[in-house]
């Protein structure tokens, strides 16, 4: 097991929820605590609030739609589910920093029957569209499923649905639990890359090996496997390193049953910036540190767009002589960036259902 808590702290009255039980047999000798439901668990400093696990119920709403869905971004109509709030990870870049800074106790919501219910109600009132919906958002999809056994829940569920992809994205290698289930063309898994330079920023994921390997099992277990380049940063020798990524990734799964590839560059706000810039530099290579970012149209830093287009280009033309036909994507890019790198501007619904159909064919 990649992560265990060194406490489980459970809201009173969810000591029974399915997500409670699996917890409980699958680490059943780390102390488990209840608290009041008035009552939440105070906080505590980001990188400590990652070490313990509260389960509780979800209050409020479940799905929302990705922020990519900004206006001026090409956006994939990618909706999000939040079962759960934090990551046990720490990747010197990860927006989680900033966006929980101040509510980052690491939280399993134990109420998925209601999670689920929601997806229902939106799949069922638009039946002839079809959903891509991920958990991997506030979250690493797969980092807590060891521990919680959520995915024993969730793909099941998708497996029954017509009009639905779930697409589980990790920087983990945590797949047990999947190995068993079918997922009936339904759940995709993905895994984020990034060459060992930039990877080495990613404490506590598995390494880009283990990551492959575990691409290569799920793919052997009948799930189709995505892969994202995100966050795509300029370093010395970046087109080599990124090469080698992609050869790896080719050898591990077969370019041509690869169900979706994203590109997104590394991308920041100014505050997250700061406190990326504040973290103890204890990595062996602080490109994230020292990555020279200017800010675009929606706010956030990026390195300057002509790098951006060459970069995408050169990744994009490696990508095509392999997988010629694979939905390939760039992740929170403008029309711009999209008409000088891929020569076309899709809008978001074609994009949307282009990249759905990935799961499928
Ligand atoms: S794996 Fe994802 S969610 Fe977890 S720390 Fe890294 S970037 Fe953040």
């Amino acid at each position: 097991m990649r992560f265990v808590p060194s406490e489980v702290l459970v809201e009173r009255g969810e000591e029974s929820s399915a997500l409670a039980r699996l917890t409980a047999e699958r680490i059943p000798d780390v102390p488990v605590r209840l608290f009041e439901p008035a009552e939440a668990p105070a906080e505590v400093e980001f990188a400590a609030a990652k070490k313990s696990l509260v389960l509780k119920r979800h209050r409020g709403g479940f799905l929302e739609h990705c922020p990519a869905g900004t206006p001026g971004l090409v956006c994939c109509n990618y909706l999000v589910v939040n079962f759960a709030s934090n990551c046990p990870y720490d990747c010197s870049y990860c927006f989680l920093q900033e966006y929980l800074s101040s509510n980052g106790r690491l939280t399993a919501f134990t109420n998925v029957e209601d999670g689920l219910a929601e997806i229902g109600r939106v799949l069922s009132s638009h039946p002839s569209k079809q959903f891509r919906i991920g958990t991997g958002e506030l979250a690493d999809s797969l980092a807590l499923d060891a521990v919680t056994g959520l995915s024993r829940l969730l793909v099941p569920y998708f497996a029954e649905r017509d009009n639905a992809v779930l697409e589980l994205k990790t920087k983990s290698d945590c797949v047990d639990e999947l190995l068993d289930l079918d997922p009936n063309g339904r759940t995709v898994v993905s895994w984020s890359l990034s060459p060992h330079a930039i990877a080495a920023e990613e404490y506590g994921t598995a390494s880009v090996g283990e990551r492959l390997e575990a691409a290569a099992r799920v793919r052997q277990a009948g799930y189709r496997v995505g892969f994202h380049l995100d966050p795509i940063v300029e370093h010395d020798g970046w087109e080599e390193s990124y090469s080698a990524i992609l050869n790896d990734a080719f050898a591990a799964v077969d370019p041509r049953e690869v169900a979706w590839f994203s590109l997104g560059s590394l991308r920041m706000t100014p505050s997250l910036q700061k406190r990326v810039r504040g973290r103890s530099a204890t990595a062996p290579a602080r490109w994230a540190q020292a990555a020279e970012l200017v800010p675009g149209a929606d706010g956030k830093l990026r390195v300057w767009r002509g790098l951006r287009v060459r970069m995408y280009r050169f990744l994009i033309e490696k990508i095509r002589l392999h997988a010629p036909d694979a939905p390939l994507y760039l992740c929170m890019e403008g029309p711009g960036v999209w008409e000088r790198a891929m020569s076309e501007v899709p809008t978001d619904r074609d994009l949307g259902a282009r990249v759905v159909a990935g799961a499928r064919s």
